[in-house]
C-alpha cells in the first residue's frame, strides 16, 4: 500500500477513536507527561522511536503520538494466570518512569490484579462488570501459562472458585483484540516445562479466538506498548510469523543485529566467562548464546530505557522468546550447535525463520559456527 494511502487510513481511524468518549475526563496525556517531568519534545522523541520500531516512515510520527493520545479510549483487561508477574514488572517497575510505562498509567486499565485495590468478591465483580460494559470493545492482555485439564483445578482464582482457564476463555469471548503477554502466555513457558505437572499451556490453546503472541521472559516494555499502539493505529492484526508474533518485533534473529556479530564472523569466541575474549567482547556463542536461534529485537530496543541488553552485559541470549525454550534450548551455558528441534505444537522449531523461508539460513549459520569454531581454535588457541 502507498504510504500516503496508509497515512490517510490510519488518520481516519484515529479521528474516529478520538471522537469516542474519554473513559476518564480527568486524564490527558499532556497533563500526565508534564506531571512525570517529561517535555513535549521528549514525548515526540519517544513517538519517533516507536514509529521506527513499528517499521513506519518517520513522517508517521504525529500519528503514533496521536495513537498514544487516544489510547485512553480503549478499555483494557489484564488477566494473570500461572506466572511470576515479571511481564507486569517489566512495564511497571522501571527505576525511573519511561514514556512506555506512562502509557500504561494513561490507558483505561479496567482490571489488573497486581495494581488494583479491590480483592475477593469485589475484584470478581469488577471484572464481570468491565467485560459486560465494554463487550466487544476491550483489549485483553493475558500474562502467564494456563493450567488446563478436565478434572484438574490448578490455578483456582477468585471468590467463585473458577479456574484461570475459565476466566481466560470467558474474557476472550468478547474481546476486541487478544494479546498473550510473555512467553508463558504465548507458549506455556516455565509452567509448561517437563514434566508439566499442571498441564500448563498457551492462551492460544484454550481459546478459539485469534491471539497475538508477545513472548519474552519478560518481553520489553517497548514490545508490549508497541503492540498496543499498533492495534490502536490499525485496528487489525499485524503481520505475524509462524508463532503468531508481530513481525515488526520478532521478524529478525537476535544474531542479525548483535553488536558482537563481527566477532562471530571473525571466529572470535569467548571460551569461558572471565577469559581474555570475554574482556574483549568476543562472541558468546560457545558459552551458550542462543541468539542465532532466537527471534526478538532486544539488540535494537534493549532494556532499562535502552541502557543495555544481556549480550552487551556479557551473557548470551537464552532464547526466551522461543517456544519451549526451557526444555529445548539446551543447557544455558553450552552452545546448541546445529541441533534442529521441534516444538510441543508440532511446529518447525526455532531453526526455521519467522516466516518459514530461512531453514537454509540457519543451516548456513550452523555451518558457519562449525567453520568459525575451527578457525577460532586455530587463530586463538588459548582464548
Ligand atoms: S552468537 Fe550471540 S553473542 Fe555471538 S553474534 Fe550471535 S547473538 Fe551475538
Ligand atoms: S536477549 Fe534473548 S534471552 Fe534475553 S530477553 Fe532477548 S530474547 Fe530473551
Amino acid at each position: 500500500m502507498e504510504n500516503s494511502t496508509l497515512f490517510k487510513q490510519l488518520s481516519s481511524r484515529l479521528d474516529k477513536l478520538a471522537n469516542l468518549p474519554k473513559l476518564d475526563d480527568e486524564k490527558s496525556i499532556s497533563k500526565l507527561i508534564e506531571e512525570k517531568g517529561f517535555s513535549r519534545r521528549d514525548f515526540m522523541g519517544w513517538a519517533g522511536a516507536m514509529t521506527s520500531m513499528l517499521m513506519l516512515p518517520a513522517s508517521f510520527t504525529p500519528l503514533v503520538a496521536k495513537a498514544a493520545e487516544v489510547a485512553d479510549r480503549l478499555p483494557l483487561v489484564w488477566l494473570h494466570m500461572a506466572e511470576c508477574t515479571g511481564c507486569s514488572e517489566s512495564l511497571l517497575r522501571s527505576a525511573t518512569p519511561t514514556i512506555d510505562s506512562l502509557i500504561f498509567d494513561y490507558i483505561s486499565l479496567e482490571y489488573h490484579e497486581t495494581i488494583m485495590a479491590a480483592s475477593g468478591w469485589q475484584a470478581e465483580h469488577n471484572l464481570e462488570h468491565a467485560m459486560e460494559k465494554y463487550k466487544g470493545k476491550y483489549i485483553l492482555m493475558v500474562e502467564g501459562g494456563i493450567p488446563h485439564g478436565e478434572s484438574d483445578f490448578y490455578l483456582t482464582v477468585g471468590a467463585h472458585g473458577k479456574t484461570g482457564e475459565k476466566h481466560a476463555i470467558e474474557a476472550s469471548e468478547n474481546a476486541a483484540a487478544i494479546f498473550a503477554i510473555g512467553t508463558c502466555s504465548s507458549f506455556g513457558g516455565v509452567q509448561a516445562a517437563a514434566p508439566n505437572p499442571t498441564n500448563a499451556t498457551a492462551l492460544s490453546n484454550v481459546t478459539n479466538k485469534p491471539v497475538i503472541n508477545v513472548p519474552g521472559c519478560p518481553p520489553s516494555e517497548s514490545n508490549i506498548v508497541g503492540t498496543l499502539l499498533h492495534f490502536i493505529l490499525y485496528g487489525t492484526l499485524p503481520a505475524l510469523d509462524v508463532y503468531n508474533r508481530p513481525k515488526w518485533a520478532y521478524g529478525l534473529r537476535i544474531h542479525d543485529n548483535c553488536e558482537r556479530r563481527g566477532r562471530f564472523d571473525a571466529g572470535e569466541f569467548v571460551q569461558q566467562f572471565g577469559d581474555a575474549g570475554a574482556k574483549d567482547a568476543y562472541c558468546l556463542y560457545k558459552v551458550g548464546c542462543k541468539g542465532p536461534y532466537t527471534f526478538n529485537n532486544c539488540a535494537r530496543q534493549k532494556f532499562n530505557q535502552g541502557t543495555s541488553w544481556p549480550v552487551q552485559s556479557g551473557h548470551g541470549c537464552m532464547g526466551c522468546s522461543e517456544p519451549d525454550f526451557w526444555d529445548k534450548m539446551g543447557i544455558v551455558h553450552e552452545p546448541l550447535g546445529n541441533r534442529l528441534y521441534h516444538t510441543a505444537f508440532g511446529g518447525l522449531g526455532s531453526d526455521a525463520t519467522a516466516d518459514k523461508i530461512g531453514v537454509g539460513l540457519i543451516t548456513v549459520t550452523a555451518v558457519g559456527i562449525a567453520a568459525h569454531a575451527a578457525i577460532s581454535a586455530i587463530k586463538n588457541p588459548k582464548v
